[in-house]
C-alpha cells in the first residue's frame, strides 16, 4: 500500500515571516494520526527554506520540506540558480521538477526536466516530476500521447528502484489556478495511464511503488473524491495550500 503524499506548492507566495506563520498554524491543526496516515510536504520559495527547516526541527514537526525547482548541475557559473546539494544540505526531501509553469514560462524542455530529475536523485532527494496536457491537447484527443511522452522523457536513464521511490504529479494545465478540477474519473484515467507508462519503462515493481499525485484546483471540498481513486496517491496543491486551515482540511480528507 502506498502512503499518500499531500504537497503544498506555494509558488511565488509567502515571504519567510508568512511562511513561518503558515507552518505553525498547519502544525497546530495536524495530529499524530494525520502524519501516520499521510506524508505532508510544503514547498516554499527558496528564501524561506532555512527558516522553515529551523522551525520544523526545533518544534519537531513531521512535515517534510520541499523545493519548487533546482538546477541540474552541482555547482558552477550559473548566476541565480540553486544546486541540488544546497537543497539537500537544508534537509529538503522533495523537489518539484518540470512544473507546467517552469515548462511554459521558463522554457524547460523534457530534456532539461530529465536532467533535473536525475540530479535530484543523485543528491538523495525525491523528485516530484510534473506532467500534464493543455486544454487544446485535451480537446484534440492528445492527452495520452502528451502525458505518456512526458513520463518517458522525464524518467530516462533512471533505474527501476529510483523510479519506484519517486513521485509523479499529473496536473492538467487547464485545471491549474482555474477552479476547474478534472472530474475524479478523468483524473483517475490519466493517473492510471501514468502508472501503465511507468510499468512499461521501469517494470511492475516500480509501477506499484511510484506515488502519483493529482494537481489542479484541489480544495477541501473536492479532495476526498479525488483521493478515493485507486491510482491517485496524493495531491499537489497550489492556491489552497497557502492557507493553513484549507491545507489541513485537504490533508484530513478522510474526516
Ligand atoms: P492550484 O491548486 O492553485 O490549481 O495549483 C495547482 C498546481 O499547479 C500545484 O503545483
Amino acid at each position: 500500500p502506498r502512503k499518500p503524499l499531500i504537497s503544498g506548492n506555494w509558488k511565488m507566495h509567502h515571504n519567510h515571516f508568512e511562511a513561518i506563520q503558515t507552518v505553525q498554524k498547519l502544525a497546530y491543526r495536524l495530529t499524530k494520526d494525520d502524519y501516520e496516515a499521510v506524508d505532508v510536504s510544503v514547498h516554499p520559495p527558496f528564501t524561506d527554506l532555512r527558516s522553515i527547516q529551523t522551525l520544523l526541527q526545533s518544534e519537531e514537526i513531521p512535515v517534510a520540506l520541499g523545493a519548487q525547482n533546482c538546477h541540474w548541475e552541482e555547482k558552477g557559473a550559473f548566476t541565480g540558480e540553486v544546486a541540488p546539494p544546497m537543497l539537500a544540505k537544508l534537509d529538503v526531501t522533495y523537489v518539484i521538477a518540470g512544473h507546467s509553469e517552469r515548462r511554459e514560462l521558463f522554457g524547460e524542455t523534457d530534456d532539461v526536466v530529465n536532467q533535473k530529475v536525475r540530479a535530484i536523485v543523485k543528491s538523495e532527494m525525491t523528485p516530484i516530476l510534473c506532467v500534464g496536457e493543455t486544454l487544446e491537447e485535451r480537446e484534440a484527443g492528445g492527452t495520452e500521447d502528451k502525458v505518456s511522452g512526458q513520463v518517458r522523457a522525464g524518467l530516462a536513464g533512471l533505474k527501476a528502484e529510483q523510479v519506484g521511490a519517486m513521485v509523479i504529479a499529473y496536473e492538467p494545465i487547464w485545471a491549474i489556478g482555474t477552479g476547474r478540477t478534472a472530474t475524479p474519473d478523468d483524473a483517475q484515467a490519466t493517473c492510471a495511464l501514468v502508472r501503465a507508462t511507468v510499468r512499461e519503462v521501469a517494470g511492475g515493481d516500480a509501477a506499484e511503488a511510484v506515488r502519483i499525485q493529482y494537481g489542479g484546483s484541489v480544495k477541501p471540498g473536492n479532495a476526498a473524491e479525488l483521493m478515493a481513486q485507486p491510482d491517485i496517491d496524493g495531491a499537489l496543491v497550489g492556491g489552497a495550500s497557502l492557507d493553513a486551515d484549507d491545507f489541513a482540511r485537504i490533508v484530513q480528507w478522510r474526516h
